[in-house]
Order: structure tokens, then sequence, then C-alpha cells
């Protein structure tokens, strides 16, 4: 009986993913040379390692030993102290921080100046809470779970806002929101969640409304592919995240539809593949 292949709607690259990998191809193709990216340019092991095969350089930290060729940094942005160093570098910089994580940035920067103390819903050890971290002077407090929402300290007589990673669950964060709103009615939320991050959560939903197994192609290392599959997840599905069809395990090759999305730094074709061999294994796509 075999079963039908349901394609998420909205799924795949975002702009901000688009935009930073195309300027990483350009840089690879004109150069100057070598072409060195600040962190991986997304989080996807293939697009870095396509990028890798084109000679492109992957660093995790800035060395001011680096004289001429190029400088990228990654969609995720980077602190205000590492772009001043590396403006100070012999190098052709290019930022490929997506514009929505400057708006961030710029936010940040401006609810410090108006007097508030910043709660940052995130991961602390994600790039771009990193460098939404290393934009203000006062460093903001970092809530990752809703336990972090119900003890952080609110100093009395103190202005609060909150702001979010730009890929985080939007109901996660509604959640968290609602806590800090009872604990501190007056705070100040302006968010962060970006359109694609929606977008592609709603879709999954839909998704997940249609069937009740959930395949999300994306790295284990992306935030949003990972909320995928929680969004999935709650909505009732079996979901699974892999980064390519190959690591489907054979349990899910049982008869039944299969609904497919992809995380916003996985490329199309990795979706392609995994219709490809799940078509040839006799599900069909339904268009
Ligand atoms: S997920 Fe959103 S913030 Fe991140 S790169 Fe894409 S558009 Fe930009």
């Amino acid at each position: 009986m075999r079963g039908r292949i349901l394609i998420a709607e909205i799924r795949g690259f975002c702009s901000g993913v688009e935009r930073a990998v195309q300027l990483v191809e350009r840089a690879a193709a004109e150069g100057p040379f070598p072409v060195r990216v600040l962190h991986e340019i997304v989080h996807n092991e293939s697009v870095v390692e396509e990028f890798r095969k084109k000679g492109v350089l992957f660093a995790e930290e800035l060395d001011p030993a680096w004289e001429g060729g190029t400088l990228i940094f990654s969609a995720h942005g980077v602190s205000e102290k590492v772009e001043r160093q590396a403006r100070a570098m012999n190098v052709n910089l290019i930022d490929a921080t997506c514009p929505l994580v400057k708006g961030i940035h710029r936010k940040a920067v401006e609810l410090e100046r108006e007097g508030y103390r910043i709660l940052l819903i995130g991961k602390r050890s994600h790039r771009e809470i990193e460098g939404v971290v290393g934009r203000v002077h006062r460093p903001p407090v970092v809530l990752e779970s809703q336990h972090d929402a119900e003890t952080v300290e609110f100093e009395p007589g103190a202005k609060y806002a909150c702001l979010t990673q730009t890929t985080l669950s939007v109901d996660d964060c509604a959640g968290l929101f609602r806590i800090l709103r009872r604990r501190f009615p007056e705070i100040r939320i302006c968010g962060g969640i970006c359109n694609a991050t929606t977008a592609r959560q709603t879709a999954v939903k839909k998704l997940a409304a249609r069937c009740g197994r959930i395949l999300v192609i994306g790295s284990g290392k992306s935030s949003n592919s990972r909320k995928l599959r929680e969004v999935a997840e709650s909505c009732g599905a079996e979901a699974i995240l892999i980064a390519s069809i190959a690591e489907l395990p054979d349990s899910w090759l049982v008869d039944g539809d299969i609904g497919i999305t992809s995380g916003a730094s996985a490329p199309e074709h990795l979706l392609r593949e995994a219709v490809e061999k799940l078509t040839a294994l006799g599900w069909t796509l339904e268009r």
C-alpha cells in the first residue's frame, strides 16, 4: 500500500540564508583569496562541505595574523568587538549577517539607550545570541527555559524589555512571554522571531494536521530545523530530524503517508533526494 509524500508549502532556504550563500559563492569564484568564513556560514554540513571543496576556509575565531584575502561573517552575526577587530584587519570584509539579525542588534542597542535591561530568550551558546549579547554594554540576561523565566530576578525600579533569537518556536516563546508578563507586567515584549521561522512552523503544523509522520531535513546544529521537529511533535506527529535521506532509519519505511519539510538552512536538493528515494520505494508524491 505504501502512501503519499506530502511536502510542506513553505520550507528550506530563507532569504537570509540565500543571501549569505550567494555572498560566499561569489567570493569563492572571484576572490580575493584566500576566502575565509568566520563560523559556519549557515548551520548545514552539506552547504559548508560544498564550499570547502571550492577552497573556502572556515574558522571559529578571528586570527589577527590573517593578511589579505576575503573574510566573511556568517549569517548569524558577530559581536561589536569582533566586527571592530575585523574592520581593522587588512582583509576584504563581507558581512553576510542576515539583515533581520542586524535588526535585533539595532533593537538591543536602542533599548539599552532608552534605559531598558534586556532579557534575551535563546540558547546561550548560539552564535546569534553571542552576537546580540556583544552589541550592548550591559550583558542581557539569557533565558533558555520556562524555569529561567520563572526565576530571573527583576530589580525594583528598573525597566525591562525582552528580545528573542530569530529561530525559536513561536509557541514556546509565547509561553515564556506569559510567564514574564505575569511576573513583571510592565515588561516590554519586543519579540524577534523572524517571518521565515514563523512561516515554516505554520506550514509544518498544517502538514501535521494531514499526516502523522514528518521528516525534517536539516542539521542537528540548526536551531530552526530542531524547532520544526519539536513543533511537528507538539501537534501529535511522529517526527525525525535528519541531515539527509541516507540517515532515515529503516523503521520509518513502513506503509503510510509521510510529510517532509526542511529547515531554513537546508538546500532544496536534500529534500529532492528524499522524495526520489521514497518514490523509488513505492511512495507517491502528492502534487
Ligand atoms: S531564519 Fe530568519 S533571521 Fe535567520 S537567516 Fe533566515 S530570515 Fe534571517
